[in-house]
């Protein structure tokens, strides 16, 4: 799939509107619009990386940069005392039904484990 017909870099872009939470140079967040639990937030790359499977050394930097925005998300949110989850879904029986990156910040409820 090309970027342009990224759902989620058209987010990025603004093509497609989001409930937009966070933004820097290198990472968009925005409220998932199926949201599975209280708190659910997406964190992307703005840069289109298909997904975690596809990662490799050069993108050390922006894999560590999602993984502490979302921790500052979840501070900010309110749900980092009592506790959250970051999920990330990666290929068809991994359930990833969107091919650009994205960390789930789910809280706000108790979460079941394992995951279905
Ligand atoms: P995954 O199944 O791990 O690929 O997650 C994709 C997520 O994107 C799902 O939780 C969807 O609810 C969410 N999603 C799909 N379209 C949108 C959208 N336009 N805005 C916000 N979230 C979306």
């Amino acid at each position: 799939m090309s970027t342009q017909d990224c759902l989620f870099c058209k987010i990025v872009s603004g093509a497609v509107p989001s409930d937009r939470v966070y933004e820097d140079e290198d990472v968009f967040a925005f409220r998932d619009i199926n949201p599975q639990a209280p708190t659910h937030i997406l964190v992307i790359p703005k840069r289109h990386i298909s997904s975690v499977a596809d990662l490799t050394d050069s993108d050390v930097d922006i894999a560590g940069k999602l993984m502490v925005v979302a921790s500052k998300l979840a501070g900010s949110c309110g749900i980092a005392g009592r506790g959250f989850r970051l999920v990330v879904n990666a290929g068809d029986e991994g359930g990833q039904s969107v091919n650009h990156l994205h960390l789930h910040l789910l809280g706000g409820r108790r979460l079941g484990w394992p995951p279905g």
